[in-house]
């Protein structure tokens, strides 16, 4: 078992009603992750250790959803200025309830919602990047203003926000560490697979639990 102190951090990741069952961009089995990330919460808290969560959270006209690009159908890649880009469905438009955090999520005691999507051109996966890969969210500074020096990520989707978010915690400079029991992937056309392949090249840590 981990030992967890006061320098480490847990990213819940994008945590949202539109990534869980009868949503937008329902990932299988999504809510169970629900329970799972309220445990990990009171755990990190009676360490002493952070909790922050992240929110998807697009303008209606986000550049990622296909109903933008005529003729696009979802889950097609089309290239964008900055690169490759998968299309969604329509999914966690700011002020709506797919929006909104799974309402079994019960983490009072996260110190920061980092909000990432909102620009309209652009999509962000990660939680410290935009997926052009070089314009930062904050996340980063806040993590070393506040001392965390070890993250764990768990959420929706493994293989996306989830996997990208600790590649790029490894990449600032962070211990990472993934718990999959904890989260819950897509798989698209074997992303889950490419995702832990580049998690092994960044030094992540991928563990069922802790
Ligand atoms: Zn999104």
């Amino acid at each position: 078992m981990v030992t967890l102190c006061a320098t480490d951090l847990l990213v819940l990741v994008d945590i949202q009603n539109d990534f869980c069952p009868g949503g937008a961009l329902a990932v299988a089995d999504g809510d169970a992750v629900v329970p799972l990330a309220n445990d990990l919460a009171r755990r990190f808290q009676a360490a002493g250790a952070g909790v922050v969560l992240t929110q998807d959270w697009h303008p209606p006209g986000h550049a990622s959803f296909a109903d933008n690009h005529p003729g696009a159908q979802p889950f097609q890649t089309i290239r964008l200025p900055y690169g490759e880009q998968t299309l969604w469905p329509a999914h966690c438009v700011q002020g709506t309830a797919g929006a909104e955090f799974h309402a079994g999520l019960d983490v009072p005691m996260a110190s920061l919602v980092m909000r990432k999507g909102f620009r309209p051109a652009i999509d962000s996966y990660s939680a410290f990047f935009e997926n052009d890969r070089h314009t930062p969210t904050g996340l980063a500074g806040y993590c070393r203003e506040r001392g965390f020096t070890r993250l764990f990520f768990a959420g929706l989707a493994t293989d996306f926000c989830v996997a990208f978010s600790a590649e790029d915690a490894a990449r600032a400079g962070f211990t990472s560490v993934l718990l999959t029991g904890a989260s819950r992937a897509i798989d698209l056309n074997g992303s889950l697979d490419a995702a832990l392949a580049r998690l092994a090249l960044a030094g992540v840590t991928v563990m069922e639990r802790i």
